[in-house]
Parts: C-alpha cells; structure tokens; sequence
C-alpha cells in the first residue's frame, strides 16, 4: 500500500509538529514554507498544557526543554524605570508549576525542525496559489506552477492563512480584532540599566513594554498597546507607529525603538480566529490559522503542539474515512480552543489596561503573589497547567 501524501503550508510550530506526527503514523508529508529561510527566535513563550504533554508524547520534549529560559523575576517599573513591586523568581516557577516552560518561540520551532530535517520534504520560499479538491484527493498549486496531489491538505499558515483564503473564505469573515496591536523582537544585548534575570514591564494606560533577558546576553522586547483602528497602526510600519505610541515613556522605550530592525520585528494586530468548523473535505486548518488565540491566551504554542498531535491520533485511529477522522479531531478540541479564546479575550485589560482602576486591580494579585493561597489562585488563574 503506498503511504497517504499530505501537504502541509506553513513551516512554524503547527506545521512542523503536524509533519512529524503525521511522518509517525506512515504519512509522506511534504511541507510548503512561504519564507525563504527559517525564522529565528523572536519572543518568549509559555509553552504548557496539552502542548507539553503531546511534546512529551512526541519525544521532542527534552529538545525545548533544554532551551527553557532560567529562573526569573517579573519586576515592574514606572515609566521612568523606578520599581514597584517584583514577583520573585521562586514564585514565577510555581506559577509556571511542574509541567510548564518559558521558551523562545523559535526554540519550539528548531526542535520540531530538527525532528523531521532529512526525512520530510520542506520546500522554501514557496506558496500555494491554488486548491481543487475532488473525492479521490486535493490537487495543491504552488507557486511555481507545479501542482502536488495528496491525500489532505493542511493549512498551518498562520493568523493570515492563504489556505483559509483559499478554501473557506476571506479574511474578515473570520478575524475578531481584540483592538491592540503587539511589536515583538530580540536584541543582541540587554538595554542599560534593564535588570539582569528578569522580565521587567512598563504598564501605562493603554499600552504596555516588557524586556526580557534571555541570558547569554541576548534580550528580547515587547510592546502591547491598545488602538481603534490596528489596521492603520500596521500601515504606519513598527518604528513611527511605536514611536507615536509610546510618548513620554522615558525609561528603556525610546533605546529599544532606536535599537529595533524594522525588518526583524513581529508587528501585528492581536486577532482571534473564529471558525465554525475548521476542515472543508480534504482541507483542515491547524494552529493560529484555525483558532488564533492570541498572546492574550498564552496557549497558542501549546494548541498548535496539541491539535497536531490529535489529528494524528484521530487519522490513524479512523484511516479509511476521513470525515469521521476529522470530525473526531474538531471535537476533541472545541472546548479548550473555546475557552483559550474567551481567556483571550477577557485578558486585554490585564496586559493593557483601559484606565488606572483597571491597572490597580490587575497588580493587586501580581503584588500579593508570594502569599501562597494568591500564588495557587493566580496559577489556577493563568491557567499554565496541564488539565
Ligand atoms: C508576542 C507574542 C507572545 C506570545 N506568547 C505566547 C505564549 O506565552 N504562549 C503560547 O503558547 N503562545 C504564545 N503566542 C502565540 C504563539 O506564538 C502562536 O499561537 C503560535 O506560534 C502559532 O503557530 P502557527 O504555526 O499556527 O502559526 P505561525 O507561527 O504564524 O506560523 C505560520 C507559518 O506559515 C508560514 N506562512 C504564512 N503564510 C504562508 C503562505 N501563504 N504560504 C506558505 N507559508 C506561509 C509563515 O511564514 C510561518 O512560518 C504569542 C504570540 C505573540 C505574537
């Protein structure tokens, strides 16, 4: 019998788990990147949940975990760099609890990466450009004009998916902006006078920066600010729209602007992905394509580990009918991508908050963090750990 071919679009975290699961249970993927090089680290990440438990399953655990960030506090600063009030690293790892880890985005990536380098096809700086599907399979046009026929098709390009384009319809149709838009992107040192071992936040109204160290020397900053129109902040391009954004703020903001390579940075709207189901026959989206849920949720790494490792369980435990397969997969997770959303959404206040009652009320428990009964609500809160 020869083996089921599928195509994957998109070489991040989703696509790549997808391939090494799907690679597992006898699939031939081969996996379509529109970047013409791999990305690299980007920003930090919680990665936790169902995520670490299908990382574990997947044997790729112990290859991110090894990148997993050390021990930090997270000190929060006034506008002019002044401490207010710090979490200790002690307590940052119970929050984090057993069975979760701050990761570098790309570090989730190259292990995956590694996983499946020499053994599935990984075609770069290429697209797709067109789908026709018919009972017998799913005929994938790529960019160059050649066409690939496979078993199934899986969209795992992202937030602004071509597949989900493509195949179940516009943008628009499925986007819910949450009205912020994020900067993200690393330096090669950690600005002066920025705390070593620590995540050190400026939370103004509406807007809020955080710098990481990473250790090694290398560092890693992120801006959140809230906006009615992220659209026309995108068009602005990251340095002016940051810089009229983030006026006033004296300590750090205006060194990490300065500092910042357009071209490097992750700029985007926060948007969620609401999709009512999320294959169409032989075509099935994956990870922020199907569900994002935003830096708001801290759950996205974790979903797109998750959702590829189920999608592999449900095609091998369902491999002459697909729909059913499929099915299964969709309702295997529904509820966690529903509830990950809804945290999403009730969380924009909490990294930027609307007004200074809102501000006080989100630093109350973050103060209060070391009493062991907050500790475990915050925990319970955040919601890091495995179900
Ligand atoms: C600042 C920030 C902080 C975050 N913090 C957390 C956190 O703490 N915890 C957590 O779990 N998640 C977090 N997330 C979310 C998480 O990063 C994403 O949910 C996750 O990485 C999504 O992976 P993905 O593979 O679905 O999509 P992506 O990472 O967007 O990958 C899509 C891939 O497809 C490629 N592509 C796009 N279009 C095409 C095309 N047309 N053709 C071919 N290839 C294409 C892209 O180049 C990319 O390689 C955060 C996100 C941000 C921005």
């Amino acid at each position: 019998m020869t083996a089921k071919r599928v195509i994957i679009v998109g070489a991040g975290i989703a696509g790549l788990a997808a391939a090494l699961r799907l690679q597992r249970i006898g699939w031939t993927p081969i996996v379509v990147e529109r970047a013409p090089a791999r990305r690299e680290g980007g920003y930090a990440v919680v990665f936790s949940g169902l995520g670490h438990a299908a990382a574990e399953r997947m044997g790729v655990l112990p290859a991110i975990s090894k990148h997993g960030l050390a021990a930090f506090d997270l000190a929060y600063v006034t506008a002019d760099g002044r401490p207010r009030f710090t979490v200790p690293a002690d307590t940052v790892r119970r929050l984090l609890g057993d069975r979760g880890l701050t990761v570098l985005r790309g570090d989730i990536e190259a292990a995956l990466y590694e996983a499946v380098a020499g053994t599935v096809e990984i075609r770069l700086g290429t697209t797709v450009t067109a789908v026709a599907q018919d009972e017998g399979g799913v005929d994938v046009t790529l960019a160059d004009g050649t066409t690939e026929r496979a078993d199934l098709l899986v969209g795992a390009d992202g937030l602004h998916s071509t597949v989900r384009e493509l195949v179940f319809g516009q943008e628009s149709r499925f986007r819910v902006d949450l009205n912020h838009v994020v900067a993200a992107f690393t330096l090669d040192r950690l600005p002066a006078g920025a705390r070593q071992r620590a995540f050190t936040t400026v939370t103004a109204v509406g807007r809020t920066f955080t710098i990481a160290d990473l250790g090694a020397g290398r560092a890693a900053a992120f801006f959140t600010y809230s906006t009615a129109d992220p659209d026309a902040e995108l068009a602005k391009g990251p340095r002016k729209a940051l810089e009229q954004a983030y006026p006033g703020l004296r300590w750090a903001a205006p060194e990490l602007i300065a500092a910042m390579r357009e071209e490097a940075v992750y700029f985007d709207s926060v948007s969620q992905i609401v999709a009512d189901r999320w294959s169409e026959g032989r075509v099935v989206l994956l990870g922020d394509s199907a569900w994002c849920v935003t830096l708001f949720a801290g759950y996205g790494t974790s979903l797109a580990v998750g959702g590829a490792d189920l999608l592999g369980t449900e095609l091998e435990r369902h491999p002459d009918d697909l729909p059913a397969a499929l099915r299964a997969w969709e309702a295997g997770l529904r509820t966690e991508v529903t509830e990950r959303q809804l945290k999403g959404r009730s969380n924009t206040g909490v990294h930027a908050p609307r007004n200074r009652l809102e501000l006080i009320l989100r630093d109350l428990p973050l103060r209060l963090a070391t009493v062991p009964p907050v500790t475990r609500w915050l925990g319970h809160h955040l919601d890091f750990h495995t179900r």
